[in-house]
């Protein structure tokens, strides 16, 4: 069965079409700055990737070029659009209706709509992309996987903010989370590679890339998460500022006399890495310029892994313990030096990195010691197979 997953941003429209029962991936690409002059698109995998320049005044045109590279021309993957059988969307924002992923019909289509409110880019462009494919893919099933559900298990000590209460009643405002897809499938894999029953585990898993998030699941159930109402709470990442003392954002406003929306710009867009280093948001950057002795850069580099260390400690007090440490994401698969750190000083934790493992490449792997009470694994996310997967298993039923 082949399913085309489609990721739409506010600007963007990702894809990949997937046999689900050969996990194989027959095609890729993206079209990035839809509705600008400077429109592109990019298909095909790695060694054979073509960048088209491409017009695209809106995501409905995004769709139209995307099926016409999948059955036509160079770039052509499939004979006709009857061989993709199902659509799986990335939805961010699934509020407290969808614990698990859906098929669309209206009524879904409706309260994505009405959760916009929560995140008003994603959701809304995920609906464009929902709209687009129902025009040219008329009659084939659509599921929607969203980024929340993994985390509709917390209980409410764990989501709840401590405001007035009735603030949660009448605008639903509580941790949503977010990465659910990439927590769910990491602690899975972690799970197979380990050898051992999901249920049988306490993990820790950590999502560390432009965005960041860490996630503690106890026996196979999500019990809390460093994301909140939105994608901004939580971990340093690299143009977000994470947690803040909220007290910060009514100081900003008055002093520095911005509006809601310059504030929420500052705190998504200006800060966390790239805020700090005042270089860049990519940690590459960051480490190179640390490296020559960039002070601030030195900084911005420790309070990353600083920040990744203290959700460590919080997870296993809320626990009691944990069995493995779980990353992903471009920093957690690939940053030997930020694991160093993160890792540095928590073996009296029972946590202990083998410092050759930990420089050496790869796919899913173990990067503790032998004898470390506590397992280290990188595992490479892939969120497009667990929304192929979870496509499957709904249209199938
Ligand atoms: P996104 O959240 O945009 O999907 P990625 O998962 O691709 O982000 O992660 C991007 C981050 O990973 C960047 O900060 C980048 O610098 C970092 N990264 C990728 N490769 C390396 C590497 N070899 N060493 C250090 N950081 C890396």
């Amino acid at each position: 069965m082949n399913v085309l997953v489609i990721n739409a941003g506010s600007s963007s429209l990702k894809y990949q079409l997937l046999n689900v029962e050969t996990h194989t991936l027959l095609a890729k690409g993206i079209c990035e700055r839809v509705g600008s002059d400077e429109a592109f698109h990019k298909h095909g995998l790695d060694e054979n990737e073509v960048v088209i320049d491409a017009k695209m005044a809106d995501h409905d045109e995004a769709m139209a070029l995307v099926l016409e590279s999948l059955t036509s021309g160079p770039t052509k993957a499939i004979d006709s659009l009857d061989e993709i059988d199902a659509v799986g969307h990335r939805i961010v924002q699934g509020g407290k209706y969808f614990p698990r992923s859906v098929v669309i019909d209206d009524d879904v289509v409706a309260k994505i709509d009405e959760l916009a409110e929560l995140a008003p880019l994603h959701n809304k462009a995920a609906l464009m992309g929902i709209h687009a494919c129902r025009k040219h893919m008329p009659g084939i099933p659509m599921v929607a996987v969203f980024d929340t559900s993994f985390f509709q298990t917390l209980s409410p000590r764990a989501y709840m903010y401590p405001l007035p209460y009735e603030l949660y009643e009448k605008y639903g405002i509580r941790k949503y989370g977010a990465h659910g897809t990439s927590h769910r499938y990491i602690s899975e894999r972690a799970a197979a590679v380990l050898d051992e029953p999901l249920e049988d585990l306490k993990l820790i898993t950590c999502h560390l890339g432009n965005g960041c998030s860490m996630s503690a699941i106890d026996h196979g159930i999500a019990v809390d998460t460093s994301m909140g109402l939105t994608p901004l709470d939580g971990l340093m990442m690299g143009t977000r500022c994470g947690a803040v003392d909220p007290a910060v954002v009514p100081f900003l406003m008055e002093h520095e006399n911005l509006s809601t929306a310059e504030v929420n710009d500052l705190m998504n867009k200006k800060s966390g890495l790239l805020g700090i280093s005042g270089i860049s948001n990519d940690l590459r950057s960051v480490k190179d310029a640390s490296e020559q002795g960039h002070e601030r850069a030195q900084l911005a580099y420790d309070m990353y892994s600083y920040s990744v260390k203290k959700y460590i400690g919080q997870y296993i007090a809320v626990m009691g313990g944990v069995d493995a440490i779980v990353l992903t994401a471009g920093v957690g698969e690939n940053c030997e030096k930020m694991r160093r750190m993160i890792f540095s000083g928590l073996q009296p934790l029972g946590i202990v990195l083998d410092e050759e493992r930990n420089r050496l490449r790869g796919g899913e792997r173990v990067i503790s010691t032998d004898d470390s009470p506590v397992s280290i694994l990188v595992v490479p996310t892939n969120e497009e197979y667990m929304i192929a997967r979870d496509t499957f298993e709904l249209v199938h039923q």
